[in-house]
């Protein structure tokens, strides 16, 4: 299980991002989690890999664990070889490398286990496969989404964190990434989704978790959500 417990982080000692957030991700499942723009959404993935850096923020209060160990204050390379690797907003692929050489970028492995992980991604995502020689530049926005996936599936993570991994793609590409993340999951890798896309998320989470201003305010199994009357209204546009 990797859990935040009771965090806070306070950027440039003005902005409260987060005011005492405890989430929890399970072993084997998927974790939606939902919120406006600005909530903390993203604070709190970085907060859980490692990526608050001291010139950027703080953690003053409360702390990351996994299995029951505290992760806080660990570097995010170690955090990465303790099996939670984070895809990070927007597609950040290397646009002048081939495909291939994208996905050995995130390898951090020894050689005969890059060889089985890469077969392993090629085989999430065929399109990867077929043209793994081509630079990744002339990928399609949801396909660099796709390979910046793959490049954190190099390292056969035990969570993945996802943020807003279907962010301005087309609707059929939103599928194809609903796929890949019910396969990464059915494969072993639990899973925490950022998404603005809350019908999506809902539709594939086992658990959700609503952020505002910094705060829980809700945290439920995603078919309460789903059946919630403000989450209808406000996230999923129904009434
Ligand atoms: P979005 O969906 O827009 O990414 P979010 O829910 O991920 O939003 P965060 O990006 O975590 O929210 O932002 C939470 C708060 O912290 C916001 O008020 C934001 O302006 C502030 N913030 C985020 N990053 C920084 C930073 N590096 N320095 C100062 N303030 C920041």
């Amino acid at each position: 299980m990797l859990s935040a417990r009771n965090l806070e982080v306070v950027y440039d000692d003005v902005v409260l991002a987060l005011r005492g957030v405890s989430l929890e991700v399970p072993e084997g499942k998927i974790v939606a989690l939902l919120g406006s723009n600005g909530a903390g959404k993203t604070t709190l993935l970085r907060a859980l890999t490692g990526l608050l850096g001291i010139h950027e923020g703080a953690v003053t209060k409360g702390g990351v664990d996994l299995d029951g160990k505290p992760l806080h204050r660990t570097s995010p390379e170690k955090i990465v070889k303790n099996g939670v690797r984070q895809v990070l907003e927007g597609r950040r692929v290397f646009v002048e490398l081939s495909i291939e050489e994208n996905l050995k970028v995130g390898a951090h492995t020894a050689r005969p286990q890059m060889a089985d992980n890469l077969e392993r991604v090629y085989g999430l995502f065929p399109v990867l496969a077929e043209r793994r020689g081509k630079v990744a530049g002339y990928l399609s926005g949801g396909e660099q989404q796709m390979l910046a996936i793959g490049r954190a599936m190099m390292s056969d993570p035990r969570y993945l964190l996802l943020d807003e991994p279907t962010l301005g793609l087309a609707p059929l590409m939103v599928e194809a990434i609903r796929d890949v993340i019910l396969e990464i999951n059915r494969t072993g890798t639990s899973v925490l989704l950022v998404e603005q896309n809350a019908t999506m998320a809902l539709s594939v989470a086992d658990h959700g978790y609503v952020m505002e201003t910094g705060r829980v305010v809700m945290d439920k199994p995603a078919a309460a959500l789903l059946r919630d009357d403000d989450v209808r209204e406000f996230y999923l546009g129904l009434h």
